[in-house]
């Protein structure tokens, strides 16, 4: 049995905080009535638990990493019948939601998870997970301007937070390099904006890293389990 408020946490309603409120407001029902004790004890598995009159989810919590390949949209379904990341991941039965997104033409590692608290808690900006892009851009980009990428860049939402940003190779017969970029934030297209404000636009972008997990073993199109270690180590 455990704690109700950590029991709707858990299973990705809100914060701890927000379910305390959710449960003192009359919002949460346990097997047909309404609960407002803090302390009320549960059990996920048997008891029947609704919040604003719908039952929340209980299911084992499975948590993906997935080689997102390009072409496909980081989303569980498309109006537009394109290929979406969960098309990838048919053997599994559990409703799986991808932690923050990449690009339709971004390949990398994607988390999917249907642990909705730890999802909340990767997607926080307070929780600084290195994320580590590769990226080919459109000529050979001068050291200061790569030291710009790292120490922060003015976009239209405003200066993005310091980084780190290398060059890994350069090809000026073919007018490009490849650049290592390693961020904290997830905007929307954030490497790509980037790039483009130092004039040197990307051509091709993959995510390498999340923290400590690397595609490592992944080709394009591959996923696996986390191990337990690596989900304690996120927690
Ligand atoms: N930055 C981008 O521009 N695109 C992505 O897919 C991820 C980060």
């Amino acid at each position: 049995m455990e704690r109700l408020q950590k029991v709707l946490a858990h299973a990705g309603v809100a914060s701890r905080r927000h379910c305390e409120e959710l449960i003192v407001q009359g919002h949460v029902q346990v097997n047909g009535k309404v609960v407002r004790e803090l302390g009320t004890r549960v059990d996920p598995q048997a008891d029947h638990i609704l919040v604003h009159g719908r039952p929340i989810q209980t299911e084992q919590h499975v948590y993906l990493m997935l080689h997102k390949p390009t072409g496909v949209i980081t989303s569980v379904s498309d109006p537009r019948g394109r290929r979406v990341v969960t098309d990838l991941l048919k053997e599994i039965k559990e409703r799986v939601y991808p932690v923050g997104r990449l690009d339709y033409d971004t390949s990398g590692l994607l988390l999917l998870t249907n642990d909705g608290e730890l999802a909340n808690r990767l997607a926080h900006p307070s929780y600084e997970i290195d994320k580590v892009y590769r990226a080919w851009v459109k000529g050979v980009p001068s050291p200061d301007k790569v030291k710009r990428l790292a120490t922060g860049i003015s976009l239209e939402d405003g200066m993005t937070s310091p980084g780190e940003a290398r060059l890994l190779e350069t090809a000026p017969a073919r007018d490009k390099a490849l650049v290592e970029l390693t961020i904290h934030e997830g905007r929307n297209r954030q490497v790509r904006r980037m790039c483009d404000a130092i004039g040197h636009p990307v051509l091709t972008l993959e995510r390498i890293r999340l923290g400590f997990l690397t595609l490592e073993g992944l080709s394009a199109g591959q996923y696996r389990h986390l191990t337990s270690s690596e989900v304690e180590k996120l927690k």
